[in-house]
């Protein structure tokens, strides 16, 4: 979901009621293992990566190595030994690049509560309500003429957050690889579909609103679900491809070993994808996108370019745990959960306002458009508190990934590698309560633990097994 996810947070502008959905579903379909192009290039060949899907791999390189020495296998000190491999100044870098992500999630909150404060009180919101009652007597259309110019307005009022979080932050610290121009002529994109998009679920909403006054909570999230439900869906099809391009694996010497894993969970090969990230990023990622039918696992190609063929698998095995353990439908879940508990304190918050200071602003109600700015508000502030734990709903399915991926792949030193250079890009080793408040992903600490752990564990294959019944029969 990594367009739905630039479509939406970036600018981190658009009103709540959409944001809240897009912004929540984007982990569904979970940014996987983001990393550096600058990091180093380790090259190793089909041997090695044998060796390692033998579950079991001594003396796997040099960082490894010395993990191995210690007898018997110890995981907290191998964790160790690969987290200390990690150049001093590059995890500064990379931990400054992530901390700093900690204040942009306040001033984008700050900044969209002080637009909807400002349309509110200088009853900016009041006139635009009033113009596009002059325009038509339809309510529907009525809701469009205030949504769309309010959608443009609140764009813009971003912009300059925007531009800083989204393209020079991105080039400072080495992720992008636009030039201003096309990242410019994305934006344009991202925001067209925002105005269908948001436009169309504003006028839904505003009917739910004016049918049902005191319940719209209610059937204003099956309405959240529903629109929700149909962008996951959609995005594979007709949004993604918009910005990259996606194309079968190719190369067999990749594209195999993935197919394997892919027939070993009856997952589809029709649904294995590469994806021509690197226009916009230098980020090594994969993801899974889509709902029911439409549902693809797709890597990029900083991943096929940065990574081993052990690092590969690992990913792709993460990812295809995201499709076998249905994440998507279970995440679209918990979000109307979510939903629903936001949907029920708006309801209490909005009319509390509305008694308070509705006159002064002149907001009628619920189902008067003006006061979307008041609803953006609540819900953008409810957003912002849920933070930590809307991280942890999608933390735990990417443990639960992680946990499907080191089986499949049976690859512990390739998933500690991958680990390491997402470290590049996210915190490798953050404090308990940073993990929860913060983390949407495991932190590469935690992800090198379960590696190591799983290593420790020293699981049979099926050929030892295979092997010592024939010889125990001869
Ligand atoms: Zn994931």
């Amino acid at each position: 979901m990594r367009i739905v996810g630039a479509l939406m947070t970036r600018p981190s502008i658009f009103i709540s009621l959409v944001v809240t959905s897009a912004i929540t579903l984007m982990p569904a379909s979970a940014q996987e293992t983001p990393a550096q192009t600058a990091s180093p290039a380790i090259s190793e060949n089909v041997s090695s990566f044998e060796r390692a899907a033998g579950g079991n791999d001594p003396g796997y390189n040099s960082s490894a190595a010395t993990a191995d020495d210690v007898k018997p296998f110890d995981p907290a000190a191998a964790t160790q030994v690969w987290l200390d491999s990690v150049p001093r100044n590059q995890r500064e870098k990379s931990n400054a690049y992530f901390e700093g992500g900690y204040w942009l999630i306040l001033w984008d909150f700050v900044l969209a509560a002080a637009i909807s404060v400002l349309l509110l009180t200088s009853r900016f919101s009041t006139r635009l309500r009033d113009f596009s009652e002059r325009v038509t007597k339809v309510r529907n259309v009525q809701v469009a003429c205030y949504a769309i110019p309010y959608l443009l307005l609140v764009y813009a009022l971003s912009f300059l957050l925007n531009l800083y979080e989204n393209f020079f932050r991105e080039h400072q610290y080495g992720l992008a690889t636009q030039s201003f121009a096309p990242w410019f002529r994305e934006q344009l994109l991202g925001l067209a579909l925002t105005l269908v998009g948001g436009t169309l679920l504003l006028v839904v909403l505003y009917a739910v609103f004016r049918r049902a006054p005191r319940t719209w909570w209610i059937w204003g999230t099956v309405v959240m679900i529903i629109f929700s439900g149909t962008l996951v869906l959609i995005a594979p099809v007709y949004i993604e491809p918009l910005f990259n391009t996606y194309k079968p694996l190719t190369d067999p010497k990749i594209r195999d070993p993935i197919l394997a894993m892919a027939r070993a969970n009856e997952i589809p090969v029709k649904q294995v994808f590469e994806v021509d990230a690197s226009r916009q990023t230098t980020r090594v990622s994969a993801n899974v996108s889509g709902l029911l039918g439409t549902t693809r696992v797709a890597l990029n190609d900083n991943l096929l370019k940065q990574c081993t063929l052990p690092e590969i698998r690992a990913v792709m095995a993460h990812e295809m745990g995201h499709y076998v353990l249905n994440h998507g439908a279970k995440l679209l879940t918990n979000l109307g959960i979510f939903i629903l508990i936001g949907f029920a304190l708006a309801r209490i918050l909005f009319d509390v306002a509305i008694k308070r200071w509705g006159e002064k602003w002149g907001v009628r109600g619920i189902s008067d458009p003006a006061g979307l700015p008041l609803l953006a508000l609540i819900l953008s502030t409810l957003l912002f508190i849920a933070t930590p734990f809307l991280n942890t709903v999608v933390r735990i399915t990417e443990r639960e990934a992680d946990a499907f991926g080191i089986n499949t792949s049976r690859e512990p030193d390739g998933m500690a590698k991958v680990a390491l250079k997402l470290g590049v890009y996210r915190k490798l080793d953050p404090t308990p309560l940073e993990e929860f408040i913060f983390f949407d992903h495991p932190s590469g600490r935690a992800r090198i633990r379960m590696a190591m752990d799983w290593k420790a564990a020293n699981l049979p294959a099926g050929e030892s097994h295979a092997s010592e019944s024939r010889s125990a029969t001869h």
